[in-house]
């Protein structure tokens, strides 16, 4: 092939070198969850598996590996599909969410059986977000528990169940280039032949017999991407990793890819802040302790940037998924989303009771920035604004009507003693906000992960945008995900991820047809 048909994906410095060349029956590319799951079941299906990652051994961060690490298992394949397709709304098409019902049954067992002396799932516990939606009893969610020194068995990580996969990935052989960003998928008449990946020492084919894997992650850090495709855009921020810049999606497109559900996402408020060296920190946000086990009463609001409540506080508290869909409000009249940034109000209660993130969670912590324990630093930053009154610290963040942000919290604190919340159907958990002083973080919608990227059919086969299968194309993971309108449940995401590489892999691994099948 031509040099000058693979030039343009790659870096200005190897764009007139001639490529190396060498080959595998599957290429996978990405070294997370989706594609160490693919990658260990196409070898398992008897073929020979390379496996190309772009970040460097010593910085390797797939978003896998940077927290949580359960999964979601069904425990009836009629029922888990029956739920999944309705959390799919018509997002996906009922036989590919039956064939991750299908994987779902098994997933389990699959896990516990890739380093059984190391990681090993824990018994699981009904998980379905929508539990009035049919089929929800199937649902169940459990985490990993992982090994320590001493040989008990602790509550594991991301990190735990990337290690359990990666111990899986080392045992078969299966070789994985580090520092090898995949560029450009090599195409003959429609037939994927392999790809260009951009090394240290220029531009390498590596030619697929099989089938090439996109499981590259979403676009959690492309801006274009977030401006055109997210509801917020790049005010959209994200805690996830970041070589998350959509590669894979834009190398589907280049060989005439379908996309789907490019807008869709499981969001909530979350922290965005920059250091004065220009570092992002971007953080889960915690407006209680009740989810990291501490139980200490606290009370919050939250406002929109007049200072005004607009929605029960509480479903963010609990880490749920609707008050995202609350902050993307848009003000078409004005042409701005006023909740966007939202505010969040606590009182010295909630300053003191812990740190206002989990330290080192997520991309902040993988990018070496410790929350401190009493939030001292964030406040010294700048982060976390303080003031001995609502109206103070309302005007110091930034809000427009800081009078209108202590009326709300004057109108909550009398909702706690047994008035009419507008938003909150109880008072039980409601605790005032009367301990000075007082404080103001700002949110943003954002959260772990995209969801968006190549379509797929059952098998993990990448559909063309005029509804033909592409030859030797799979995709699995966040790069396309097989979740649709509604996140359903606890760990799905991880579910979603191991189920789609397993299939996207078996599939791969098949001998192809001699001429292509569309
Ligand atoms: C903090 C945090 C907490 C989470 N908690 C949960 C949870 O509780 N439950 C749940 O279900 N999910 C959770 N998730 C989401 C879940 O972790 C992800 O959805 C999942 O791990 C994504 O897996 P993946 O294989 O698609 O992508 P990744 O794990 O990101 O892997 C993609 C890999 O591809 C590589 N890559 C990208 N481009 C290229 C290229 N051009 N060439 C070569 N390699 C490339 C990347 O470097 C990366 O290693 C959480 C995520 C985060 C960040």
């Amino acid at each position: 092939m031509p040099v000058g048909t693979v030039a343009k994906g790659l870096s200005m410095e190897h764009q007139n070198q001639a490529p190396t060349a060498d080959s595998a029956d599957v290429v996978v590319v990405g070294f997370g969850g989706s594609g160490a799951a693919a990658a260990i079941e196409a070898h398992d299906r008897g073929a020979r598996v390379l496996v190309v990652e772009k970040a460097s051994e010593e910085h390797h961060s797939p978003t896998t590996a940077l927290l949580a690490g359960g999964a979601m298992f069904g425990t009836d394949v009629d029922q888990t599909h029956t739920y999944l397709a309705a959390c799919a709304g018509n997002l996906i098409p009922s036989e590919v969410c039956r064939s991750w019902a299908e994987e779902a049954a098994v997933l389990r067992d699959w896990i516990d059986g890739l380093a059984p002396e190391a990681f090993r799932m824990a018994p699981p516990k009904p998980s379905a977000e929508f539990p009035h939606l049919p089929g929800a009893a199937a649902i169940e969610s459990s985490f990993g528990e992982f090994t320590s020194a001493d040989g008990e068995w602790s509550k594991g990580s991301g990190a735990h169940l990337f290690d359990a996969l990666r111990r899986a990935v080392q045992r078969r052989g299966i070789e994985v280039r580090y520092g090898a960003r995949a560029q450009q998928l090599i195409s003959t008449d429609g037939r994927i032949q392999g790809i260009v990946v951009d090394t240290e020492t220029g531009p390498h084919e590596l030619h697929a017999h099989r089938a090439v894997v996109l499981a590259t992650g979403g676009f959690e850090f492309d801006d274009e991407l977030k401006r055109q495709y997210l509801t917020g855009g790049d005010q959209v921020h994200f805690y996830g990793s970041r070589y998350a810049t959509g590669d894979g999606i834009r190398m589907a497109q280049a060989v005439g890819a379908d996309l789907w559900h490019m807008s869709n996402m499981a969001g909530r408020g979350v922290g965005h802040f920059v250091d004065t060296e220009g570092r992002v920190v971007n953080a889960i946000m915690l407006l209680d302790l009740k989810w990291v086990g501490l139980n200490d009463p606290v009370g919050y609001i939250i406002t929109d940037r007049d200072g005004h409540r607009f929605a029960d506080e509480s479903v963010q508290a609990k880490l749920g998924h609707s008050f995202y869909y609350e902050m993307l409000h848009y003000d078409a009249e004005a042409g701005v989303f006023p909740r966007i940034p939202s505010y969040w109000i606590f009182d010295q209660r909630r300053f003191e009771a812990g740190p206002l993130t989990i330290p080192r969670y997520g991309s902040s912590g993988a990018a070496g920035y410790a929350w401190s324990d009493d939030n001292s630093h964030e406040l010294d930053k700048g982060w976390i604004h303080r003031g001995t009154t609502v109206e103070e610290v309302a005007a110091a963040a930034g809000i427009a009507d800081p009078s209108a942000a202590a009326d709300e919290v004057a109108r909550y604190n009398r909702a706690c003693a047994g008035a009419k919340d507008p938003y909150r159907s109880a008072t039980m958990d409601m605790t005032p906000l009367d301990s000075p002083p007082y404080y103001c973080v700002k949110l943003w919608p954002g959260g772990t992960n995209t969801t968006g990227g190549p379509r797929r059919d059952a098998t993990g086969r990448v559909v063309h945008a005029f509804g033909h299968l592409i030859d030797g194309l799979y995709a699995c993971g966040e790069n396309g995900s097989i979740i649709g309108e509604r996140y359903p449940g606890l760990y799905a995401y991880y579910s979603e991820v191991l189920s789609s590489g397993r299939i996207a892999g078996r599939n791969a691994a098949r001998k192809r047809c001699p001429t292509a099948e569309h």
